[in-house]
């Protein structure tokens, strides 16, 4: 960590970022895209790879070192590997991974791995392709799971399976995906169902609890033990009683924001210090404008210092919770969808 690495009004410093290369995605997951239309950013906006990367070592020189590539779908922003070339030689960065929804990814996943990215998560809800087509809206399941097999050939080690879990959709596939895990080999986590902008489908009678899975999972293997604390990780891992392992991300019934080093930058230069803000900061246009590395250090510094953001655990505190932002505020903001923000 840099001397001055800094920390917010909870003292918690800045070291994740996960950047959007872009918002467009040739997905439309229920739990993130159920509307029929979207209002895209304008290209014009969006940052080039010499910006994602100036901004990077601003970021970095604050106590970043972990960066995630994410979008929308990543792999759409063309030549990717080119960004991921100029982040892998930054000195001090310590981890540099993707999310992507696996449909591209075996097409490049030599030039990535080339390129320096350090490790994969791919998102995958289900096993059966008849589900994956009802909720992804596209029939695109072979291509992810191709995607995932292309991942451990090329090279990569450490890659997850990230899984929404939803009551009633693939709440009986929690075992079935952690044996497929073990055949990647990939560590698989499970994801509550999440109200962040874009759920607007959301329910609470459709979040499969922590409580629940664990309860499942149980039930299933045997005794689950739960593996020490790993400080921000959003995922709690826990090991089966052969050891293996899998994680789950339970940011709607437990939230981690105590410990939360994360924030995240749109594809055209908004710096949201949590999920579910609904105010950022435009650092496309100082930089477009000219600042100064000193100058965009201070405007971020200051806007970290002043990070009171604790989302979920105010989510956490309503009652009678319904999806967080309207269709059509978001239709008038799309920053507040989660595939602009970057999951
Ligand atoms: N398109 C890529 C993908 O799907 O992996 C990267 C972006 S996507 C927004 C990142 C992650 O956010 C995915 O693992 C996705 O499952 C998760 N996600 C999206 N909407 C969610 C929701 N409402 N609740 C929980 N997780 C969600
Ligand atoms: Fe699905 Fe990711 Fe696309 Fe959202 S951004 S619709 S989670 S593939
Ligand atoms: Fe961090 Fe906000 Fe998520 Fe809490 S809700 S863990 S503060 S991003």
């Amino acid at each position: 960590m840099p001397a001055d690495a800094i920390v917010d009004r909870y003292r918690r410093p800045m070291r994740n970022l996960r950047i959007s290369v872009t918002d467009r995605c040739n997905l439309r997951c229920r739990y993130c895209m159920p509307e029929a239309e979207y209002v895209w950013l304008p290209r014009r906006d969006l940052l080039t790879f010499e910006e994602v990367s100036t901004l990077t070592d601003v970021f970095m020189s604050l106590g970043v070192d972990k960066v995630r590539l994410t979008g929308g779908e990543p792999l759409l922003r063309r030549e990717l590997p080119e960004l991921v070339s100029m982040l892998s030689r930054k000195p001090g960065l310590r981890d540099l991974a993707m999310t992507t929804n696996g449909v591209l990814l075996a097409d490049h996943v030599e030039a990535l791995r080339a390129a320096g990215l350090g490790r994969v998560t791919v998102s995958l809800d289900t096993l059966r392709a008849d589900r994956s087509r009802s909720l992804s809206q596209r029939n695109s399941h072979a291509a992810v799971l191709e995607g995932i097999a292309s991942v451990a050939p090329a090279g990569f080690t450490g890659t997850k399976i990230d899984t929404v879990a939803m009551r009633g959709v693939n709440d009986d596939e929690l075992a079935d995906l952690i044996e497929f895990g073990r055949t990647v080999p990939a560590e698989v986590r499970f994801i509550e169902y999440m109200d962040v902008g874009g759920a607007t489908n959301w329910s609470k009678d459709l979040v499969l609890s922590r409580a629940e899975m664990l309860s499942r999972l149980t039930d299933h293997y045997g005794p689950i033990t739960p593996l020490a604390d790993t400080g921000a990780a959003p995922a709690d891992r826990f090991a089966l009683p052969d050891g293996s392992t899998f994680g789950i991300v339970s940011s709607t019934t437990q939230p981690f924001c105590a410990t939360c080093d994360r924030s995240r930058l749109t594809a055209d230069g908004m710096w949201f210090r949590c999920l579910y803000a609904v105010e950022g900061t435009n650092l496309r246009d100082p930089l477009r404008d000219g600042a100064s590395f000193e100058e965009l250090r201070a405007l971020i510094t200051g806007r970290w210092e002043a990070r009171e953001d604790r989302g979920a655990v105010d989510r956490l505190a309503e009652r009678d919770r319904m999806p967080f932002i309207p269709v059509a505020t978001l239709k008038a903001n799309p920053h507040l969808e989660m595939h602009t923000r970057g999951g």
